[in-house]
């Protein structure tokens, strides 16, 4: 399993960082999870080709973390000339939004004639559920968004790759962590206590109890700006390193972050052009 980490802003763009995009590829297919609303931009400044998409989980129905869905579609259907097939996979639903988003940005295109076949998936919470030979299951997290909102482990069956979505702490996340060869995790803010959202107060302490090989924090917020940002998430990188293995989710230019999922430190940095 191989990672390359499209987009790890948060809704905003901070730090110059590209709305929420994990872009993985396993011995069965290539999937992406979350389709933020700078998605398709992401993919293409990193050189990587939307028509190679298998599939896509969605952790929950937020701009940052869908919104580009209709210009892939519309994409692939008048420029990219897509042929293969695409599967839309999240929460209960993915479909009524899916469609209203395409109606609100692009009219009629909701009932267009497509040239490729593409369907949706709403993955039941809590079910394990075959993702194109990919085990998926979701946990209910604590963030409002119209739909239940998830944490995501996905699997090949050799690797298993974690990610919290978008929420404020739950215990469940411990589960969601448990035996996975990376978590990420959401880490919003850097001091206090947010609605829906992780801040490094709250998270620094439940690390002990997140028993994954690698963790990796992301969606962080303008504390990445500037010097001061910087300062702080060296900071947040050093505070752990002898216990769990936590590093920002981040990159300074908008270079791609490739690593293996299977690999140990230190993480590969390199661009995917
Ligand atoms: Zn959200």
């Amino acid at each position: 399993m191989r990672l390359t980490i499209v987009g790890s802003g948060d809704a905003f763009g901070s730090g110059g960082r590209f709305n929420t995009c994990f872009f993985l590829e396993t011995a069965k297919g290539t999937l992406l999870v979350d389709f933020g609303a700078s998605s398709l931009v992401a993919l293409k400044a990193r050189g990587l080709d939307p028509n190679g998409i298998d599939g896509i989980v969605l952790s929950h129905l937020h701009g940052d973390h869908f919104g580009a869905l209709p210009f892939l579609l519309l994409d692939a259907q008048f420029l990219a000339q897509r042929e293969r097939p695409l599967l839309i996979a999240g929460p209960p639903g993915t479909r009524a939004r899916l469609d209203q988003s395409l109606e609100v940005f692009f009219p009629r295109s909701s009932t267009n004639k497509w040239r490729f076949p593409w369907n949706v998936m709403e993955i039941e919470v809590a079910r394990p559920t075959e993702v194109l030979g990919h085990c998926v299951t979701t946990t209910e997290v604590v963030h409002y968004s119209g739909a239940p909102s998830t944490a995501i482990v996905l699997s090949d069956g050799d690797k298993r790759f974690a990610y919290s979505g978008d929420t404020e702490w739950v215990d469940a996340l411990v589960s969601v962590a448990a035996g996975a060869d990376l978590f990420v995790i959401e880490c919003f803010a850097y001091s206090g206590k947010l609605p829906g959202h992780i801040t490094w107060d709250v998270l620094k302490p439940r690390l002990p109890d997140l028993r994954a090989r690698r963790i990796m924090l992301t969606h962080m917020n303008p504390i990445c700006r500037g010097r001061r940002g910087h300062r702080a998430l060296n900071s947040v990188a050093r505070a752990v390193t002898a216990g769990a293995q936590v590093e920002p989710c981040v990159h300074r230019s908008n270079l791609a972050m490739r690593l293996d999922v299977s690999q140990r430190r230190p993480p590969i940095f390199c661009t995917s052009a």
